[in-house]
């Protein structure tokens, strides 16, 4: 399948709207890549590149291996999935996803029987004849993959393909699309901002920001050790809890990490002192994800960070506290609290160290 390479890519629409700044990304043979990141950022302008609907203003777009940057779209063995499918109306379920095959002048018996296939893979071999008007939102996305894989693509490009679709479907075909592209075995680039989307179906992720990208690497990576501060604010819910602090390493070997009015005594040999250790003098940023912190009794012995609850917020299978810990808020997983009899007294926090991240600049550039 096609291996996707971009270089340097950089997009200038005529207006002098910087829209892809400088771009470096491969994508393996075979790889569910997500492209994440806010409305605007950039992220429709690299798929469209890719497949040749806009040129680069300066870079490389390299498919299999090969400069493509002046092939055209046609040539370029890649099929594309909307977000409004981009059915047509007046043609059968079965002309469309026959349709690619017919331009490209593929004889009618080995067509009907590659549609046949096609359909009956996706489950919607029993609506050939129904024209999309008479298809469900789900049928319609079927379809839609149909026609894009009915020509066997090496790439596939998704440009948000689910986001008119009620959140039940979305759950269902997310699932049901990366499972596809695998089972296929097909290079994907799928475009979402729904983070969600994007964890669950990626084999990696990249996250942009202003044409700019920002992160690459598993969903694992990207959520538990994120590059920028902008992905550490941008990936998760409950954000994660990004906390100035100031670091001081003592020459008797341990470090004071202050956070906010609080001062922690780590010991030396403790893996948050030696996260922050060459930080000495400075003030940083530390990020700490809401599951990470341990509720305990707020006067437990040791290295704990302290606060009052200000609120509670259940979800069912959760109930997060928004504490104030002095200056700041921050907000942690609660186990074991009640929805109905809610505990807001005072809270210790321990091994918040955990996933802790030391990001340096201010937590405002993470807005
Ligand atoms: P969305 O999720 O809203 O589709 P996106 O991340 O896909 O956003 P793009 O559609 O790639 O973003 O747009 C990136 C930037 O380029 C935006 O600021 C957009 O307004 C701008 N842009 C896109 N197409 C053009 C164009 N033809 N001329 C000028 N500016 C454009």
């Amino acid at each position: 399948m096609t291996t996707v390479a971009l270089k340097d890519v950089t997009k200038v629409f005529k207006d002098g709207t910087v829209a892809v700044d400088s771009i470096n990304l491969d994508v393996n043979d075979g790889e569910f890549m997500v492209l994440l990141g806010p409305s605007g950022c950039g992220k429709s302008t690299v798929l469209r590149m890719i497949a040749g609907l806009e040129d680069p203003t300066s870079g490389a777009v390299l498919l299999g291996g090969e400069l493509a940057n002046d092939l055209p779209p046609r040539e370029r063995r890649v099929a594309m999935v909307f977000q409004d499918f981009a059915l047509y109306p007046h043609m059968t379920v079965g002309d469309n996803i026959a349709f690619p095959l017919r331009l490209a002048g593929v004889e009618p018996t080995p067509r009907g029987e590659r549609v046949t296939d096609v359909a009956s893979a996706l489950g919607i071999g029993d609506v050939l004849g129904r024209k999309p008007s008479q298809l469900s939102g789900g049928q319609r996305q079927r379809v839609a993959m149909g026609r894009a894989i009915v020509r066997r693509p090496g790439l596939f490009l998704m440009d948000e393909p689910l986001s008119n679709l009620d959140s039940g479907l979305r759950a269902e075909l997310r699932a049901e699309i990366s499972g596809l592209t695998r089972e296929l075995g097909v290079t994907t680039v799928y475009v979402t901002h729904d983070q969600a989307e994007a964890l669950t179906m990626a084999d990696r992720v990249a996250i942009m920001r202003k044409g700019v990208l920002q992160d690459v690497g598993t969903p694992t990576q990207v959520y538990g050790r994120p590059a920028t501060l902008y992905v550490a604010a941008f990936l998760g819910s409950p954000r994660m809890n990004l906390l100035e602090a100031s670091v001081y390493v003592h020459l008797d070997r341990y470090v004071t990490l202050t956070l906010g009015e609080q001062a922690l005594y780590l010991p030396w040999d403790d893996i948050r002192s030696r996260a922050v250790a060459h930080y000495h003098g400075e003030r940083i940023v530390v990020g700490m994800r809401a599951e990470a912190l341990t509720p305990v009794a707020p006067d437990s012995p040791g290295d704990v960070l302290r606060g009052r609850i200000r609120y509670l917020e259940h979800h069912g299978h959760e109930s997060l506290a928004f504490l104030d810990i002095g200056a700041t808020a921050i907000v942690v997983d609660e186990l074991g609290v009640r929805p109905d009899n809610p505990d807001t007294g005072q809270r210790g926090l321990r091994r918040f160290g955990q996933v802790m991240q030391r990001f340096t600049g201010r937590t405002s550039e993470g807005e």
